[in-house]
């Protein structure tokens, strides 16, 4: 067998034997997946954050959130979770 080759078989075996670890701990690359990034080009241009620096607003309060103190759903980011801490300059008083 090449180097190559086992190389790949290494690499495989060290994704499998990660995937047990990953449940023990709770980690679900889908929690993880839908979180809005900070990155996302509509996050950054209204200046979305994950713990808002704003005094009384945050996305847990704002009119466009719908979820718990975590995380949840906002109207303008469909498919995508947002931080309950969080906060952008589209906030809204709900
Ligand atoms: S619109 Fe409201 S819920 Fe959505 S990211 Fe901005 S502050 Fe958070």
């Amino acid at each position: 067998m090449s180097d190559k080759m086992d190389a790949k078989r290494r690499t495989l075996i060290k994704g499998i034997a990660m995937i047990p670890a990953a449940a023990a701990l709770g980690v679900s690359s889908k929690a993880f997946a839908n979180m809005l990034s900070t990155d996302d080009p509509q996050a950054a241009a209204l200046q979305y954050t994950e713990n808002s620096t704003v005094d009384g607003q945050y996305c847990t309060n704002c009119a466009l959130y719908t979820g718990d103190d975590s995380k949840g759903d906002c109207t303008l980011f469909p498919g995508k979770k947002v931080a309950g801490p969080g906060w952008c300059s589209a906030w809204v008083a709900g």
